[in-house]
């Protein structure tokens, strides 16, 4: 046997990071085939599919310029052919894609297969709630879903700079066979149980991030930010105790915690076009647009998606940063009134 498949589904900015370090690893173990498929949302550039530019030049001119994919990863549009023989399909796709992606791949993949999330958001629910991103995979898919969430700018990790990440998995045997797909010498896996948790962790700090770049483009100082990442640190922990009991404190202090929540505070693109939404007064669509050449925010959209629940439950003055994000997302209030709504946070109280 040639070994598990591995299917890339998703070739983004991180997607085609994470095929860069797949692809490499395959190569260097016996219980991995060689061959990793990626699925490709087509597109034409110059006239050419990217496809074609990735499996010629090895490399996504377009998501992921300067930096060469191991040729073994293979480009492919259709995403059931990219996913029908994968044992295991790491799904690494802006959040609002993956319902269309999965009604596609519904019965057509190995009932064997199992799914690792590298997806930060949540999606609603009918009735006023939201369900994570791996439990809408496991639900539609019908194969257990896992998930990867860490302090990992994609340019970053592109230039083998190093960084930690988490991945959240109860299995220990699958656990460990994903660290092997994932590790390397520059980006380092720690596997914790508390699957729930790492994946909030994942959804919830793009919000934050959002508030970061408000206080940047206010002129506000790194005291002020330091502020906002601490309190929204503080939602993220009361959102797992309230809506997700059961939870651990400790995961908050792994890479997909804490230490996500800074780095995309500091670095992250929610963070740059929140600041950019300040500056010029554009709509975050259009900063998407004008800045971002492809890319896609995760902020604006979960915090629209968690506003969704609080409000239905009526706790949106439990978490003021979540609320205050979203509002000033939609142009409900101005980015000047940020400070003002957290000032009296109950937190302080
Ligand atoms: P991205 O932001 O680069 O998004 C662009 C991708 O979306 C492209 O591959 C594009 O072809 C695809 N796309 C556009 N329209 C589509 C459609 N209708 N259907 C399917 N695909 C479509 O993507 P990314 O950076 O790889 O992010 C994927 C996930 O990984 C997100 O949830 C993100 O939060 C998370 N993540 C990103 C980073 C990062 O630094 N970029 C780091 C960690 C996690
Ligand atoms: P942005 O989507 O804000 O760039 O954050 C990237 C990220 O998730 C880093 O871990
Ligand atoms: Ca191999």
């Amino acid at each position: 046997t040639k070994g598990k498949q591995v299917c890339i589904v998703g070739s983004g900015n991180w997607g085609s990071v994470i095929a860069k370090i797949v692809g490499h690893n395959v190569q260097k173990l016996d219980k991995f085939d060689n061959r990793v498929t990626m699925y490709v949302y087509e597109e034409i550039i110059n006239g050419k599919k990217l496809t074609e530019i990735i499996n010629e030049q090895h490399e996504n001119v377009k998501y992921l310029p300067g930096h060469k994919l191991p040729p073994n990863v293979e480009a492919i549009a259709d995403v059931v052919e990219a996913a029908k023989d994968a044992d295991i399909l790491v799904f690494v796709l802006p959040h609002q894609f993956i319902k269309g992606i999965c009604s596609t791949l519904l019965g057509k993949i190995k009932p064997t297969a199992i799914a690792l999330s590298l997806i930060k958001g949540f999606d609603r629910l009918e009735g006023g709630g939201i369900e994570l991103i791996s439990h809408i995979i496991n639900r539609h898919l019908k194969i257990p879903c896992h998930v990867l969430m860490g302090a990992n700018l994609a340019n970053e990790v592109a230039n083998e700079q190093f960084c930690e990440t988490t991945i959240g998995c109860r299995d220990r045997k699958i656990g460990s066979m994903l660290r092997d797909i994932i590790q390397t010498e520059y980006f380092r896996v720690v596997v914790v149980d508390d699957e729930d948790t790492v994946e909030i962790c994942g959804a919830l700090k793009n919000i934050v991030a959002c508030g970061a770049g408000f206080v940047d483009g206010l002129g506000l100082g790194d005291n002020t930010k330091a502020a906002v990442i601490r309190l929204g640190l503080m939602e993220m922990i009361k959102f797992v105790d309230v809506f997700y009991p059961g939870g651990k404190l400790s995961t908050f202090f792994e890479s997909c915690g804490v230490a996500d929540l800074i780095t995309t505070c500091f670095g992250g693109r929610n963070r740059k076009c929140s600041e950019a939404f300040v500056k010029t007064g554009k709509s975050i669509k259009q900063l998407e647009d004008e800045l971002l050449n492809g890319q896609k925010l995760q902020g604006p959209i979960t915090a629209e998606e968690v506003n969704f629940m609080l409000k239905s439950k009526g706790m949106e003055e439990k978490f003021p940063i979540f609320t205050t994000v979203h509002k000033i997302c939609t142009g409900e209030l101005k980015p000047q009134e940020f400070i003002n709504c957290i000032r009296e946070h109950p937190e302080h109280m």
